[in-house]
């Protein structure tokens, strides 16, 4: 039996690909059965090839998201700008993933336990034992933590791996209707505030279509953290950030004018990663896949790329009857390649 703590991108996919593949499988997710809500996802063909390679069904990847075509566009306010083709970016509004990945799981004889949150794990010599609340239920297999950025196997696993903010501050709109817009459709366009020392203000994002229900747009802001209770303030009314937006962003005054006026409400978080560095090597008995192992800031856009070729490892591994502490290891290596590269990128 493989028991999973949380039923999100990484979760689900695994919970649904084990179960279709004849394992025995229970997942816990805290949140309710349904798609729930959440922001929107750019993900490239690395993470589109682990969902083709898990099962999940590529007629309703192709319903539920749409291909990037205009690549990605970057402009700045010292007048440079320039375009690159994506790699198989899709765009996706979170809820469309979930809900095909529900589907997946629904569908997979795999048990699940919706609105059931995991309050802590106890890790012995002899295994683990899951504890919601009074009750535990002991894991006889396999434990993985699917459980996201503030991960509770981790805590248990790994107490000093938390996470740590990553520097900006972002937000994240949608608007309440159709809108068009000057820009090309059906481009992830960016925009850097650079000021007079060559400090960053600001990135600006936006990604329409014609006809489409809605534009999406983000700002990420670097500063000090947000001083809250929580570094996820979720759904937060325009009102209350509109000026913050308005001063990061002077380059573009009607267009974050447009999206401010057409916009209800914004998602506001602190930017965090999980630090891979010191990372104890994953174990056969309980692992950590996708946020809770090696959660990276939104600005990236790979961190669901990463949870899927997770999942698609420790498949493989599973079904293959070899280690997925293994298959984990490799994983790691192989991000810190990706992170690696792109430092390099960057600073040139
Ligand atoms: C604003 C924003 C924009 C992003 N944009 C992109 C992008 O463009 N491209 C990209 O690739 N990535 C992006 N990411 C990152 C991506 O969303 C994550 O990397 C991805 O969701 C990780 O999947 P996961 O399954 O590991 O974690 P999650 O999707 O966070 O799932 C964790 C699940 O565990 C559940 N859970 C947590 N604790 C418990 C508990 N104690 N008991 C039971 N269940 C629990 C949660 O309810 C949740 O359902 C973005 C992230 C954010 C926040």
């Amino acid at each position: 039996m493989v028991t999973i703590i949380g039923g999100g991108i990484a979760g689900s996919a695994l919970a649904g690909a084990l179960a279709r593949g004849g394992r025995e499988v229970t997942l816990f997710e805290e949140r309710e059965a349904g798609p729930g809500g959440g922001a929107f996802l750019f993900i490239d063909d690395r993470g589109h090839h682990a969902l083709a390679s898990l099962g999940v069904d590529q007629a309703a990847v192709e319903a539920g998201s749409y291909a990037v075509t205009g690549g990605l566009g970057y402009a700045n306010n010292l007048g440079r700008s320039g375009r690159v083709n994506g790699r198989g970016h899709r765009f996706w509004m979170r809820r469309n993933l979930m809900g095909i990945l529900n589907d997946f799981v629904a569908e997979s004889g795999a048990k699940t336990n919706y609105g059931e949150a995991i309050t802590e794990i106890s890790i012995d010599d002899g295994g683990c034992t899951v504890h919601r609340g009074d009750s535990t239920t002991r894991v006889e297999e396999l434990l993985v933590g699917a459980d996201g950025i503030d991960s509770v196997v981790r805590a248990a696993l790994e107490p000093e791996r938390r996470p740590v903010y990553a520097g900006d501050v972002v937000l994240y709109g949608m608007t309440g209707g159709p809108v068009t817009l000057p820009s090309d459709p059906a481009t992830l366009h960016f925009f850097a505030e650079i000021d007079s020392e060559g400090g960053s203000v600001s990135t600006l994002g936006h990604i329409w279509r014609p006809g489409d229900d809605a534009a999406l747009w983000f700002v990420r802001i670097p500063r000090p953290p947000l001083e809250a209770d929580t570094d996820d303030l979720g759904m937060r009314p325009i009102g209350e950030w509109a000026e913050t937006i308005r001063a990061a962003t002077p380059s573009n005054r009607p267009l974050v004018d447009t999206f401010l006026e057409m916009t209800e409400a914004v998602h506001v978080s602190n930017a965090r990663d999980v630090p891979l560095e010191n990372a104890a090597q994953p174990g056969d008995s309980v692992l950590l896949v996708g946020d809770a192992d090696h959660a990276i800031t939104p600005a990236a856009g790979v961190g669901a790329r990463d949870a899927l070729e997770d999942v698609h490892a420790v498949c493989d591994a599973l079904m293959a009857g070899d280690s997925p502490g293994d298959a984990m290891g490799q994983r790691r290596r192989k991000i810190n390649a990706d992170r690696e590269l792109v430092r390099g990128r960057n600073a040139r």
